[in-house]
């Protein structure tokens, strides 16, 4: 106990005091346990927040970058690599995309989406204040562009002004993002299913006129996949559930599997008459150890069956979470799909948490009041009944 004391309290003294962490120092994983510094072992239902999608210790995955490590880590974009060329071409064949923005982290894939819709719009019209519709309660990262479209005032308030003209509607309130529409909106971004805002699956219908009206108007569609897409779901991006295919779509999160990367993917429409040589760029962004991660991530998420198994589990965790609501009044309702879940309670549940992690159960919260569900996509029933074993007993 004192190990692990002894580096939080040197890690409060370093660094920089902006998360209120859980006071357990992480040391290893293997499959979907973690291990903290004094060897105790927690189920993970966290994955480090819907990244580790293959779980811990993947021994193929360890070796693709042991290899390409051995290899070239780096060379710029100046250059071609290998493994971002067979990166890129996978990506667009699972998405169904046309062309792909390797970054280095969510947030940065939602700045260059942001980037791609405006100059799309530009060289339409030649105007310089497009406006974007974004959605209240959403989440799209913490820079100036993506907190500019995160819907929670709260984290926005005192780094004004953002990027400025835009506009936020409700989620699957159709009229609100009609009464936000002009002749300057240039996109409409949202998560497919929201995330941080407490596991809000988009409505079919919601979503089907948005896309209708986005054609109508030539608005550019922009889904955020970061967090809900990569086979979580139940497909490999969560619009594909719905058949309502965006201009313009992010992922990162699970997409490298713990290695640091992001993506914006767009269709040849948008790719033919936007963003050119000179208008973006990254120094890492796909570079060849992370191209490395996300080639090996793609071929076992097809190996080993991934969205299969998310659609048999994920069944089963819905049961299971349903029947946890049902049993105590201080839950209110399950929401999600798949294997991003969230118990909605009447209570907060940063205690429940803490008694969790105590009991060897890594949980996370998205609010005050929602429990999420997000483990490594290669959990067995077994792990949910576990899981579900202890959740219970600390909600008595
Ligand atoms: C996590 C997240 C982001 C930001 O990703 P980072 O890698 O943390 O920058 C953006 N959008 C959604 C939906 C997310 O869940």
């Amino acid at each position: 106990m004192e190990l692990m004391k002894d580096y939080i309290e040197e890690a409060e003294k370093a660094l920089l005091h902006t998360y209120n962490r859980y006071q357990i120092v992480f040391d290893k994983g293997e499959g979907v346990y973690l291990y903290d510094l004094n060897g105790k072992k927690y189920l993970d239902f966290c994955a480090g927040i819907a990244v580790f999608a293959l779980g811990y210790k993947n021994e193929e995955y360890n070796q693709a970058l042991k290899n390409q490590i051995d290899k070239i880590i780096h060379t710029s974009n100046y250059y071609y690599n290998v493994p971002a060329v067979e990166a890129a071409k996978k990506l667009v064949k699972v998405s169904g995309m046309d062309r792909v923005f390797f970054t280095n982290s969510g947030a940065e894939a939602v700045e260059g989406a942001i980037k791609a819709a405006r100059k799309y719009a530009y060289l339409k019209d030649g105007n310089t204040d497009h406006e974007i519709i974004a959605m209240e309660h959403s989440f799209h990262g913490r820079t100036m562009g993506a907190l500019s479209v995160t819907g929670n005032p709260k984290y926005r308030e005192a780094f004004q002004p953002m990027i400025g003209n835009i506009r936020f509607a409700s989620l699957n309130d159709f009229d609100s993002v009609l009464s936000k529409v002009n002749e300057k909106t240039c996109a409409i971004i949202l998560e497919t299913i929201q995330g941080e805002g407490g596991i809000h699956p988009v409505e079919k219908e919601f979503l089907s006129k948005v896309k209708a009206l986005c054609e109508e108007k030539d608005i550019l569609l922009i889904l955020d996949e970061i967090q809900c897409g990569m086979g979580r779901s139940g497909a490999m991006f969560a619009w594909q559930k719905y058949g309502v295919k965006p201009d313009i779509m992010t992922t990162a999160k699970a997409l490298g599997c713990g290695v640091p990367v992001g993506a914006f993917l767009m269709t040849e429409k948008v790719a033919a008459n936007s963003l050119v040589a000179g208008d973006h760029g990254t120094t890492y962004g796909g570079n060849p150890l992370a191209a490395a991660a996300i080639n090996k991530v793609l071929d076992l998420f097809e190996e080993k069956s991934i969205i299969e198994n998310v659609n048999s589990v994920g069944t089963y965790l819905e049961k299971r979470l349903d029947e946890l609501a049902e049993k105590y009044e201080m839950i209110e309702t399950r929401r999600g799909m798949g294997l991003i879940q969230g118990l909605v309670f009447k209570v907060p549940v940063g205690e429940i948490i803490k008694k969790a992690l105590d009991a060897g159960l890594v949980l996370i919260n998205a609010g005050e009041k929602i429990i999420r569900f997000i483990p490594p996509l290669i959990i067995t029933k077994e792990h949910v009944d576990q899981m579900i074993d202890i959740l219970d007993s600390c909600l008595q």
